[in-house]
């Protein structure tokens, strides 16, 4: 949960788990999206058979209901968004050579006209996105993942063939074929409509998962691309081993990785494309140097200053306030909310900052949505600080939900704490959703308010050593497996004198 707060409510990771396939043939829609077309007389007055257009990096014919404009403007609109909501990662210097490297490439692809913007979002995640027609990001996550520019060109190319390619475009496309088709409009607020599994506008439109298709159409443009701009083609390889790896480890999936073909494949993928080179890659540009002198004291892994957990309990530094959540339930740090689910998967609760500074205000306008049935508010005191709570039932697609929601004032703020179910599992979740809202509360430990987050820093090494002595000599505060992984070595791999090898440092 991130104090930069704009009310976005659809959360990326559940926006972008609806995955369909690509590569759409002119003029044959797939049975799918024909069988809305019969449902729909609306549809029939869309110009469809006319929605083809011809895809600038592959020359090929393709549907789309999208014009470059309107590309443009959504992608646009969807990099305020990212940057309101994720947020920019604050290093000037380090957003300043990810654009320059990204310009670079997409001033020689297809289409170096478009409004291209590159940025890196301050998320630990490893992964990278495109928008429609040119706003491209990078999480801080994948670049310290990453040990030359050359790779990072690999990642940037496959990003840029993403938007060359209209992937976004075409994509959306189809989104707007299937809403119209599904008909949502749903009357609940988007955040229940999202948990009940509608599809919502908005971001959500925008950050679509591709087909694989599309995936290894962006990695043979990516490919090119790189090679284009003078970099070392088997920095690609060095990704796919790196990613991998990340997922051999069985940690946190990549969103980029789930929506992606499997690493290995597209290794093999990348060996075979550079076994047919017959370039000479001799002076070919991997710019290790270069790039790990520009992610030297980059933030490394989640930052506690959004919010961290000891437990079932949630603390936020810069927010200064606790929340615990149920035994047993599974919690998530988002964006714009901290959201908990029963293991049983049948019950959420969910914090977010509400508008304005009146918690009563925020209950009245929580109880007028349309479709939400709201019992009598109850004003009172949570440890101390003002709050407002009331029960309510409203129609989902999924069935009647039911639930409690408690608005809190503190600091100038007010948060809401929504605790929901369906209606015939809410006397058994009643009590635990009650007990979280009741458990908000302020902190004011100085271990909790001056916690600071771990960084990368790069060594140089005085002499050599294998990693497991450099772990030694240079402790890092992530276990030496990580250690190896980051610096994309094993163990017992000796490094020369010379080398920069990452580690990392508590703050
Ligand atoms: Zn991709």
């Amino acid at each position: 949960m991130d104090i930069a707060f704009v009310g976005l409510t659809v959360d990326f990771m559940i926006a972008i788990s609806r995955a369909t396939d690509l590569t759409m043939p002119c003029l044959r829609l797939p049975a799918r999206l024909r069988s809305h077309c019969r449902d729909l007389a609306a549809l029939a007055a869309l110009a469809v058979l006319s929605a083809c257009a011809v895809n600038p990096a592959t020359g090929r014919r393709e549907f789309s209901l999208v014009s470059e404009g309107q590309e443009i403007a959504m992608g646009q609109e969807g990099a305020k968004e990212v940057e309101a909501s994720i947020g920019l990662y604050p290093d000037s210097a380090l957003q300043a050579y990810v654009a320059r490297v990204g310009m670079s490439m997409a001033s020689k692809s297809e289409r170096p006209t478009l409004p291209w913007k590159f940025g890196v979002v301050e998320d630990a995640a490893i992964n990278a996105f495109a928008l429609p027609g040119g706003p491209i990001y990078f999480t801080r996550g994948i670049l310290t993942h990453m040990n030359s520019e050359a790779e990072m060109a690999s990642v940037m190319g496959h990003e840029i063939g993403h938007v060359t390619a209209r992937h976004s475009a075409q994509q959306m496309s189809r989104a707007q074929v299937a809403q119209i088709g599904l008909g949502v409009g749903s009357i609940l607020s988007n955040e229940i409509a999202s948990v009940a599994g509608a599809a919502s506008t908005g971001l959500g439109l925008l950050l679509l998962k591709y087909g694989r298709d599309a995936e290894s159409q962006a990695d043979d443009l990516g490919f090119r691309y790189m090679m284009t701009d003078g970099y070392d083609p088997r920095a690609m390889r060095d990704m796919f081993i790196m990613l991998g790896r990340v997922s051999g480890e069985g940690g946190r999936l990549p969103t980029w990785l789930s929506s992606h073909p499997d690493p290995g494949d597209r290794l093999a993928r990348t060996d075979e494309r550079l076994a047919a080179l017959t370039r000479d890659l001799s002076a070919a540009v991997v710019g290790r140097q270069a790039f790990l002198r520009q992610i030297d004291g980059v933030v490394f892994g989640e930052n506690p200053r959004s919010g961290y957990f000891a437990g079932q309990e949630f603390l936020h530094p810069d927010l200064k306030f606790r929340l615990t959540f149920p035994a047993g339930w599974k919690s998530h740090n988002g964006t714009d909310a901290v959201t908990s689910i029963s293991a049983a998967e049948d019950a959420i609760v969910e914090l977010r900052l509400a508008a304005g500074a009146d918690p009563a205000a925020a209950l009245r306008a929580f109880a007028a949505q349309e479709g939400v049935a709201s019992n009598q508010p109850e004003t009172t005191t949570i440890n101390g600080l003002p709050a407002v709570t009331a029960e309510w039932q409203a129609q989902s697609q999924g069935g009647m939900l039911r639930g409690r929601v408690a608005f809190i004032g503190y600091d100038g703020r007010t948060y809401r704490i929504l605790g929901y179910t369906a209606l015939a599992n809410y006397g058994a979740h009643r009590q635990a959703i009650m007990a979280t809202q009741g458990s908000f509360a302020r902190v004011t430990e100085a271990a909790v308010l001056n916690r600071q987050p771990n960084r990368l820093r790069i060594v140089t090494l005085p002499r050599a050593m294998t990693l497991r002595q450099f772990h030694a000599a240079y402790p890092s505060v992530i276990p030496i497996e990580q250690v190896a992984l980051i610096n994309a070595v094993d163990l017992d791999t000796r490094l020369e004198q010379g080398r920069q090898v990452k580690r990392v440092v508590g703050g």
